[in-house]
């Protein structure tokens, strides 16, 4: 038999986590989804402090484990690669609280994945060591433009090197950022900013920057009003002769084979690690949703008789039946995908896999619990119907449904992206 058991440190952190999710996150997830565009501060506040102490303990650890890459140190002690399968099952349970609390939590985010995965030392430290002290921080990635959503060789935002000052100027607009005004406005966080250096280069010419909170030339243009996930705030932001130092470039600034630069490279080790963490989130709602859909039939007496014959089922069981098997083929593929990044192997598929999988898998069981509980699924008094609408999302950002699908039946398939659009 295959266990699936998490090891016991992260069956700790998600009882911990599962505590949290009761006793604060769930009781205010109404509140924040009516109140669209205020901030749960109690819950930041308190998930800063613990928050601070492990990314001091992971920064740490990171820059202990570049120095041993760079030979100049005995290699530490190594930990077991849990960290992926830590944060997917951490998010899950998060996410079941509210999906929406989940995001808005106060740390790095994808802007600090991507440092992590390609910054320097240095940048590590100078960008990373803000979340580990002080106030609430929260980073960003803007990649999304007016005209650049799924395909990013779009992108129109431009940085110029001002050879004068050695001075990168960023000019361009970036939408839907989430987290975008917390991080480049409202807290001394940051935003990882995707912008080409050579237009007529397409994706070679694509770079990434680190643009700190309050830079002159960055100004959020609007907070966005959301069909779901209303804690979490997406901005559009703005661009404009922002000036930022020539060492915020994250990566190489050449524009050479885009498979062979670190930064695009780094750019998509970023997705691999994101898309299980998406799907986690997904699950988390998912679950939510099958829980309280499953509990108010036992209520009415009604089982679920897992062994007996299909036709001996009637609809109801038959669809939390099917539900519960879309959520588990969805968990499964998730802690694939994760498990494989531990292991640093290459899981740009799995992770793709996964992500369409729960994406697509969890609106149509939030759907489906809606309609089971009829017009009370349909109803605010309820979390049913929020839980339906805070799903969605998990299908469109981080590449959508259809993009996951293609990138997985071009790595089945051995096509590359200009054969197989
Ligand atoms: C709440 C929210 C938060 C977000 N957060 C961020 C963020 O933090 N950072 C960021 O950069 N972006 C963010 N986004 C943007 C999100 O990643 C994009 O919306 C997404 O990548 C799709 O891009 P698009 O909206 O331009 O759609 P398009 O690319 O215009 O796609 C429109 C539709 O066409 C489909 N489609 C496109 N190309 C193909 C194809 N080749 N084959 C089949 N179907 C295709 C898509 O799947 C989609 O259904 C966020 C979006 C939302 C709604």
């Amino acid at each position: 038999m295959i266990g699936f058991e998490p090891p016991p440190v992260i069956q700790r952190n998600v009882a911990m986590i599962k505590m949290l999710a009761e006793g604060m996150i769930r009781p205010i997830a109404r509140q924040y989804d009516e109140k669209e565009h205020e901030k749960p501060w109690d819950y930041i506040n308190l998930v800063w402090e613990s928050q601070k102490t492990s990314n001091r303990d992971r920064l740490d650890r990171v820059l202990k484990r570049d120095e041993a890459e760079d030979g100049s140190k005995q290699e530490t002690k190594k930990r077991p690669p849990i960290r992926y399968m830590n944060l997917v099952h951490v998010i899950e349970m998060m996410s079941w609280g509210d999906g929406g609390i989940y995001l808005c939590t106060p740390d790095a985010g994808l802007a600090g994945t991507a440092i992590e995965a390609v910054g320097t030392p240095e940048q590590k430290e100078r960008f990373l060591t803000r979340f580990t002290e002080g106030e609430p921080k929260w980073g960003a990635m803007a990649i999304t433009e007016p005209g650049a959503g799924s395909d990013t060789a779009a992108i129109q935002c431009t940085a110029t090197l001002d050879p004068e000052t050695n001075e990168w100027v960023l000019n361009g607009e970036k939408i839907f950022v989430t987290s975008g005004l917390m991080a480049a406005q409202e807290s001394d966080g940051l935003v990882v900013v995707w912008a080409t250096v050579d237009r007529s280069a397409g994706r070679s010419g694509i770079k990434s920057f680190v643009v700190e909170s309050g830079t002159p030339g960055m100004t959020v243009t609007k907070v966005e009003d959301k069909l779901g996930i209303r804690a979490s705030d997406t901005a559009a932001i703005l661009f404009d002769d922002c000036r930022i130092p020539y060492e915020n470039i994250l990566g190489s600034p050449e524009v050479q084979d885009q498979t062979k630069t670190k930064g695009f490279k780094g750019a998509m080790q970023t997705f691999n690690a994101s898309r299980p963490a998406v799907a986690a989130s997904a699950i988390g709602i998912g679950r939510a949703a099958l829980e309280f859909v499953k509990a108010e039939l036992e209520k009415q007496g009604i089982e679920i008789p897992y062994c007996a014959p299909r036709h001996k089922l009637t609809a109801v069981q038959r669809d939390i039946i099917e539900m519960e098997g879309q959520l588990k083929a969805a968990w499964l593929l998730t802690l694939r995908a994760a498990w494989m990044a531990d292991m640093k192997m290459n899981n740009p598929c799995e992770a793709s896999m996964c992500k369409a999988k729960a994406g697509e898998a969890v609106t149509w069981i939030t759907q489906k619990a809606v309609e089971l509980m009829g017009p009370l699924g349909y109803s605010r008094q309820l979390l049913l119907e929020k839980w339906m609408r805070d799903a969605k999302i998990n299908d469109l950002f981080e590449g959508t449904g259809q993009i996951n699908k293609l990138i997985v039946a071009r790595r089945i398939l051995g096509f590359r992206s200009s054969q197989l659009k």
